[in-house]
């Protein structure tokens, strides 16, 4: 007779306690949103630099408390839900290129404060050669004070989200990579359903729900799973599209915690199983600074036995910008996004690409060298 091996369940105590009692009276608090009106001639102008060097509210980003909690709206059914082990750990990897110093440690304590100490190898920071000089050791006293788990790596030159990220990757000693930005803020609960799906299935690269974070108030927009979108691409510029689930995927779902699978992934958040970004050869590291690196890793997952899934149990705030604070013509004067993008179209894309390249002359995006 085959006895059942009791199924130990995950211990959900996070890796850092957060620090007190909640203080709901704090701005933001609850993942409001903070509607700062600046009155002073001084505070008109904080938060106009704060916009220019960051694309967002970094003024009400620094009212905010780096340790605020969010109200977890979640499904009932996923707060519910019971996780066991073995589940493989993640090493959690940030890059960062002049990021705001409180939306930075916001995303790391959000991290540690909403991580299961038994899941959580460490969190790699991967500085991609900031100027800003509050993120030299400013960051590091404030980092020392933190966790162990935290570990701080430079770049010896502006190397660009994609090598930065493969730095962080070959330092990670956990099962599975989660890469995310340095704008974030994870939920209660949000790792667990990514990596129970990895340990299924070791080819499935998991994405939680994207919640976006208003860039002026840092308000947290919850997103309920029947309004989700999944992710396209636009055959003009073959960029990353959000774009509506069709029925036959909402049908082919039996529970709200099942996986919606996707073809493409944004690509700043999302967890992958180490060993197999090393078996699909990672990103490609002549891709410079930004771009390109999503759908060159969503057709090569395709194309090389796996899948893409969002989970719905999961999900992580993101503040989205609407313009790029940073210089992204390195090297000089390349288009990286085009170059990146024709990379990626070369290589996965056959004679697909003429459909890409010619809608790209139609809206006279000019062809740049490789
Ligand atoms: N980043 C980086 N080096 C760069 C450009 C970006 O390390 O050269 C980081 C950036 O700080 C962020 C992540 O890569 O954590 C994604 O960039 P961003 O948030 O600007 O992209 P978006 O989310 O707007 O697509
Ligand atoms: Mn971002």
């Amino acid at each position: 007779m085959v006895h059942d091996i009791p199924r130990k369940l995950v211990n959900g105590t996070p890796a850092v306690a957060r620090p007190g009692p909640v203080d709901t009276s704090r701005p933001g608090e609850l993942g409001t949103g903070v509607d700062f009106v600046p009155k002073t001639d001084q505070e008109i102008r904080l938060v106009a630099e704060g916009y220019k060097k960051y694309a967002f509210n970094q003024y009400v980003s620094d009212m905010i408390s780096v340790h605020r909690t969010l109200q977890d709206y979640r499904d009932q059914s996923c707060r519910e839900k019971e996780y066991f082990q073995p589940l493989p750990t993640t090493s959690i990897i940030i890059v960062f290129h002049n990021e705001a110093l409180s939306a930075l440690l916001r995303t790391v304590y959000s991290v540690l404060e909403n991580s299961p100490a038994e899941l959580l190898q460490e969190v790699l920071l991967v500085d991609d050669f900031s100027s800003y000089k509050n993120l030299k050791s400013e960051l590091e006293v404030e980092l020392s004070q933190v966790s162990s788990l935290v570990r701080l790596l430079r770049t010896k030159r502006r190397e660009g989200l994609i090598r930065a990220r493969l730095l962080g990757a070959r330092h990670a000693t956990g099962q599975v990579l989660t890469f995310l930005d340095s704008h974030c803020e994870c939920m209660p609960g949000w790792m667990e359903p990514l990596l129970e799906r990895i340990a299924h299935d070791h080819t499935i690269v998991a994405s939680p729900i994207l919640d976006y974070i208003d860039l002026s108030t840092f308000k947290y927009n919850f997103y309920i799973t029947e309004g989700v979108p999944r992710g396209g691409f636009y055959w003009t510029n073959m960029n990353f599209c959000w774009s509506q689930v069709p029925q036959y995927e909402w049908n082919r779902r039996t529970s709200p915690s099942d996986p919606i699978r996707t073809p493409t992934i944004a690509g700043g958040i999302f967890s992958i199983h180490k060993e197999y970004f090393e078996h699909i050869k990672t990103y490609d590291t002549y891709m410079e600074i930004w771009g390109g690196e999503n759908l060159d890793l969503s057709f090569k997952v395709w194309q090389c036995g796996g899948s893409l899934e969002i989970l719905p149990c999961s999900h992580v705030g993101h503040v989205f910008r609407g313009s790029v604070p940073y210089n992204y013509t390195v090297p000089e004067g390349v288009n990286v996004v085009i170059k990146n993008t024709m990379r990626m179209a070369e290589v996965w894309m056959d004679e697909y690409r003429d459909i890409y390249y010619r809608r790209q002359k139609r809206t006279k995006m000019v062809r740049s060298p490789l």
